[in-house]
C-alpha cells in the first residue's frame, strides 16, 4: 500500500508516510529512522523587494536541507505561488531518495520563495533573487547545499545567485549552483539531461519487458525541457511519438507526430495547438490513448483515481515530480502498467548537475559525448538496481526505488557512525 494524499494530508505527509513503508520493507529499527527520516535544517527569510514602483513587496522563502549524510545537499529552488514549508519539505526529502537512487554523492535540499514569477519584471526578479541568496546563504556553498533550476527558476536565476554569494565571499565560486549558463561554469548536456535520463530509463524498460523501441507508441503530456527532448530522443530511435500536449492543447497523429517539426513549431508560436499535420484532441482522450509508453512530464497530479482506470499505456515513465498519485498508483498496478517512478526517471537532471559541479570544481570542463555518456551509464545502472529489487523482493517499482534510496542513505548514516 502506498499513502493517499487527501484534504487532511499534505505532500509532506505523505512523504513521511512512503518512507515508513519503505523503512518497513527494509526492516530498518526506529532509532536509524529517527536518524534520516526528517529535515536537518529548516531555514525560513524574509525577502523585502524594492518593486518598479518603489514600493517595497516583502516575500516569504526558505530553504530546507533534508539529509547530508551521503554529501552536500542539492536540490533546485521553485518560485510559484503555491510554495509552501510543507511543500519544500517534501521536494528535499524526495531529493535524498533520488540522489541516492542514482548514486552521486549529494543528500537532499530544496527552496523555494512564493511569488508569482510571472507578474515580475526582469528588475524585480533579480532583486528578489538576490536579496534570497543572500537571506539563505549561511546554508549554501560548494561544499555544504548546492541550488539549481527548479519550477520557473532558469540558468539566469542561477547566475545571480552565483554572483550574489561570489561577492559576499570575495572570489568567484562557480560550484555553488548548478544550471548555471555554459559561459559561466554549466555543463554542456545539462539542459537535454532530463529528458535524456527519462529516454534511457524507458529504454531498459522496454528491455526487461521485451518492447521493441522501433514502431513503439509514444504520448508525451507536457512539450516543455523534459518533455520535448525525450519526444525527440524516442523519435530519433524510431518510435512513433502519436501525441503531445502543453497547456494550450493536444495534438495527436496516429502515423507519429513530426516531432523536430512540432518543436520547430512551438518556438515559433509559443504552443503545440494548431500545428497543421495533427488533429486535436482533449485532454482526457490524450491520457487514455492506445500506446506501449506515457509520459507524463507536466505538472504533479496529472494522473488520479479519477483517470487512471482509462490508461492504456503498457509503461509509465514519470518525468514529472509526482504526476501519479497514491491510489492512482494502486489502481495501474492492479492493471499491471509498468511504472518508471519520478525518483529514478527524472534524476537525469540532477545526475549531469553533479557532472556540473564536478567540473567546476575541477576547473575542467567535458565534451557533451562525456557527459552523456556518463549520465547513460548512471541512469541503466540506476534503472538495473531498482529493477533487481522490484523482481527479488515482489515489490512494485515505486517502493522499489525507494528501497534503494533510503536503503542507501540508512547504509551511509550507518558506517559514518552517528547511529550509536
Ligand atoms: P517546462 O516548464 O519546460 O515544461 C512543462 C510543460 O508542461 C510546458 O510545456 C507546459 O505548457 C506543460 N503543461 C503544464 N501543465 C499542463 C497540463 N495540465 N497539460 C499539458 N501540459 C501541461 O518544465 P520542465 O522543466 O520540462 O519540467 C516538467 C516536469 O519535470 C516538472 O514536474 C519538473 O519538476 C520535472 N523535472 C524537470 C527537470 C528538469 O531538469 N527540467 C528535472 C527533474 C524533474
Amino acid at each position: 500500500m502506498l499513502a493517499t494524499p487527501t484534504a487532511e494530508k499534505n505532500a509532506y505527509e505523505v512523504a513521511l508516510e512512503n518512507f515508513d513503508l519503505a523503512a518497513d520493507a527494509l526492516g530498518l529499527d526506529d532509532s536509524l529512522r529517527a536518524m534520516i527520516k526528517y529535515p536537518e535544517r529548516i531555514l525560513c527569510v524574509s525577502v523585502p523587494v524594492r518593486m518598479d514602483s518603489g514600493k517595497i513587496v516583502r516575500f516569504e522563502g526558505y530553504r530546507v536541507q533534508h539529509s547530508t549524510t551521503r554529501g552536500p545537499a542539492k536540490g533546485g529552488i521553485r518560485y510559484h505561488p503555491n510554495v509552501t514549508m510543507d511543500e519544500v519539505k517534501a521536494l528535499a526529502t524526495w531529493m535524498t531518495w533520488k540522489c541516492a537512487v542514482v548514486n552521486i554523492p549529494f543528500g537532499g535540499g530544496k527552496g523555494g520563495v512564493t511569488c508569482n514569477p510571472k507578474a515580475l519584471s526582469l528588475g524585480e526578479l533579480e532583486r528578489l533573487t538576490r536579496r534570497y541568496a543572500t537571506a539563505i546563504l549561511p546554508l549554501i556553498g560548494p561544499e555544504k547545499d548546492i541550488p539549481a533550476p527548479d519550477v520557473y527558476t532558469t540558468p539566469q536565476i542561477m547566475a545571480w545567485i552565483m554572483d550574489t554569494y561570489s561577492m559576499n565571499v570575495g572570489y568567484p565560486v562557480h560550484g555553488v549552483v548548478t544550471g548555471k549558463p555554459i559561459s559561466l561554469g554549466g555543463s554542456l548536456g545539462r539542459n537535454e539531461a532530463t529528458g535524456r535520463g527519462v529516454f534511457y530509463t524507458t529504454l531498459s524498460s522496454m528491455q526487461h519487458l521485451k518492447l521493441p523501441l522501433g514502431g513503439a507508441r509514444v504520448v508525451v503530456q507536457g512539450f516543455g525541457n523534459a518533455g520535448s527532448i525525450a519526444a525527440n530522443l524516442f523519435h530519433q530511435g524510431g518510435a512513433q511519438v502519436i501525441a503531445v500536449s502543453d497547456t494550450r492543447g493536444c495534438i495527436y497523429n496516429a502515423k507519429g507526430l513530426d516531432v523536430p517539426a512540432v518543436i520547430a513549431f512551438k518556438e515559433r508560436t509559443g504552443s503545440v495547438a494548431g500545428f497543421p499535420e495533427a488533429q486535436k484532441i482533449a485532454p482526457e482522450e490524450l491520457l487514455a490513448l492506445d500506446c506501449e509508453v506515457l509520459v507524463p512530464a507536466a505538472l504533479e497530479n496529472a494522473i488520479t483515481a479519477d483517470n487512471a482506470h482509462a490508461v492504456r499505456a503498457r509503461i509509465i515513465a514519470e518525468a514529472a515530480n509526482g504526476p501519479v498519485t497514491p491510489e492512482a498508483d494502486r489502481i495501474l498496478d492492479q492493471k499491471g502498467v509498468f511504472l518508471i517512478p519520478d525518483i529514478l526517471c527524472n534524476a537525469g537532471g540532477v545526475t549531469v548537475s553533479y557532472f556540473e559541479w564536478v567540473q567546476d570544481e575541477n576547473h575542467l570542463f567535458w565534451d557533451e559525448q562525456d557527459v552523456n555518456g556518463r549520465l547513460e551509464k548512471v541512469m541503466t545502472r540506476a534503472f538495473s538496481d531498482v529493477l533487481a529489487v522490484h523482481v527479488n523482493k515482489r515489490v512494485n517499482m515505486r517502493l522499489a526505488a525507494n528501497m534503494v534510496g533510503i536503503g542507501r542513505v540508512a547504509e551511509a548514516n550507518r558506517v559514518r557512525g552517528l547511529y550509536p
